[in-house]
């Protein structure tokens, strides 16, 4: 154990590891990077978090510059959650502190997950209505703020968070909140790290009208801090907004009130299967009036796959040798979802066939449900690396889309089957990469790219439905404008003067160190 690891013991009540074996769990993630850290703590309070961070800002100041990032079950499909430094892991953050019913809030660390939030809200008859892993925790549902399936209904993750407890990169524990001009000027005088944030912002909010604007009303991107519009909103400021999609590099998250949501019945749902583009799109586009839980469209290729590895789905897939099957869901009363699901069979050709959920069709909808994770987790040649996943594309532009993708395919000589939300605009194509494959880089490199042009040609955006990480950044840092770039910079450098608080993801990607750290490369050949 090194003196540095003994030191930082004694200083938190979690523990600090630097065996090479803990290391090791902690340099992958669900990305395809490697990257090992040096360290790996897991703190029981969000004390033990401001002493960390206190000791590597101190460092810092000496131009000792640790990288520090903040890591919640490591599910993370962008590299973001990896580290060159320290790791801090919020997986011993997992309680629920507090919970008022009536008003439906409820207080948490920022490690509890999904599954566990909504298992113990579940008795009082609520829930947050975020689609999600089942592990992924609070604390990196908003620093990566993804658009789940849930978000046309509910609104997402933003919707839900009322304040936050965050630790600065200099230790300080602040509480969000939205502030009106006396307060900023107030707190703008404070000699801390907050007052200075609250006045760079003011600073950023003054000379940047007519930018933030334009992000406001254009960007559809998560990368660089998209957010800031809705941080800095006519003369008063929250430095919430600013933390979704943040990727730890503004500061670590201990606690968060979230409003909750009554919990809705259970969802009817409903599989149709279509041989055409065309029926598919005319079908998603009237059942999208009747305002769905979920609204999915799946490549039946990704079925036929999920078959070969066991799901049985013949009544779903049927003979058609091409086509999409389209999930319906409604979450209200019984009566008024049936009524809806009458609604939506008008829109089914004749050549089509459904299921809609009854005792005897439920496993079979069951199974479909799960025919994705299978999909992804089986091919026995390759690995469904996520390079494409959780792009933004209008729903304009989806048979545009479809089209440039089937011409993508043999250039690249990939299947490109597409899956997603057509109701939240979000959808990932995972084709299979060998990773042992001497050309692996190459493919790899060509295949983010292309994604990139043809979801841009089609006015979407590769970093819509999750943020660029490291991975994704290696195109969008790109295409992001030069002001757009200066603007995030700034925004980085009032909240991480010293540059610490995860530094390598954003705007400070270096894609040669990404490259290097392919999980099966030795040499990088490539440079995007
Ligand atoms: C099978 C599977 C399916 C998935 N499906 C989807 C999907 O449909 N949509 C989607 O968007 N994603 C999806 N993901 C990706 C993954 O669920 C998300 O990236 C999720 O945010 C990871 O949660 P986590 O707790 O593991 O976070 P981590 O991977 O540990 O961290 C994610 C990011 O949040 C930051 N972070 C974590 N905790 C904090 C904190 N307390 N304070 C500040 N920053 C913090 C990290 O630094 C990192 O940048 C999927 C992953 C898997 C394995």
């Amino acid at each position: 154990m090194s003196k540095i690891t003994k030191y930082l013991n004694q200083l938190i009540t979690g523990n600090v590891f630097d065996a090479p074996e803990i290391l090791e769990k902690y340099s992958t993630d669900q990305s395809a990077l490697k990257i090992t850290p040096k360290l790996v703590a897991f703190p029981e309070s969000t004390a033990d978090i401001q002493k960390l961070a206190k000791f590597f800002h101190q460092l810092s100041e000496k131009n000792i510059r640790v990288p520090v990032t903040a890591r919640g079950s490591g599910l993370d499909e962008v590299g973001a959650d990896l580290s060159t430094g320290i790791i801090i892991s919020t997986e011993k953050l997992n309680h629920l502190e507090e919970i008022d019913t009536r008003e439906r809030l409820v207080r948490v660390q920022a490690g509890i997950t999904i599954k566990e939030l909504n298992t113990a809200l579940k008795v009082s008859g609520l829930t947050l209505p975020v689609k999600a892993n089942d592990n992924e925790t609070i604390g990196s549902l908003i620093a990566n703020c993804p658009t789940d399936n849930y978000a046309a209904k509910y609104g997402g993750i933003m919707h839900f968070i009322e304040r936050a407890e965050i630790v600065l990169a200099n230790g300080e524990c602040i509480q969000t909140g939205r502030l009106g001009s006396h307060a900023i000027s107030r707190k703008a005088n404070e000699k801390t790290l907050e007052g200075r944030i609250y006045q760079k912002l003011s600073e950023i909010a003054s000379k940047n009208s007519t930018l933030l604007e334009k992000i406001k009303n254009e960007s559809v991107s998560s990368a660089g801090y998209s957010s800031i519009p809705y941080a800095i909103k006519k003369n008063t400021i929250d430095l919430l907004p600013l933390f979704f999609s943040s990727e730890g590099s503004l500061g670590i998250i201990s606690e968060v009130i979230i409003h909750a949501e009554v919990l809705e019945p259970r969802a009817t749902r409903m599989v149709v299967t279509f041989s055409s583009l065309k029926s598919t799109a005319n079908f998603l586009s009237n059942v999208i009036k009747q305002k769905p839980l979920e609204l999915n469209i799946v490549d039946l290729r990704i079925l036929r796959t999920a078959e070969e590895s066991g799901k049985n789905l013949s009544k779903i897939t049927r003979k058609l040798q091409s086509g999409y099957a389209v999930f319906v869901s409604f979450n209200e009363k019984s009566l008024r979802s049936n009524k809806k699901i009458r609604e939506c069979v008008k829109y089914i050709p004749s050549t089509s066939s459904y299921i809609v959920d009854s005792a005897e069709t439920e496993s079979i909808i069951d199974e479909f449900e799960n025919s994705i994770v299978s999909y992804l987790n089986l091919p026995s040649d390759g690995e469904r690396i996520p390079l494409a996943s959780n792009f933004y594309l209008p729903a304009r532009n989806f048979i545009n889309f479809v089209k440039d993708l089937s011409e993508l395919e043999p250039k690249l000589r990939m299947d490109l089957p597409i899956f997603g939300s057509f109701a939240t605009s979000n959808y990932s194509i995972r084709p299979k990469f060998k990773t042992s494959d001497p050309k692996f880089e190459q493919r790899f490199a060509a295949f983010l790219q292309a994604m990139d042009i043809i979801i841009r040609r089609q006015e979407g955006s590769i970093a819509g439905g999750t943020p660029e990480g490291r991975v994704k950044a290696l195109v969008t840092n790109k295409y992001m404008s030069q002001e757009e770039k200066a603007l995030y910079k700034e925004v980085k450098a009032a909240f991480d003067p010293n540059n610490i608080m995860n530094p390598d993801v954003k705007l400070g990607t270096d894609n040669s160190f990404t490259l290097k750290h392919l999980k099966t490369t030795k040499t990088p050949r490539i440079m995007l």
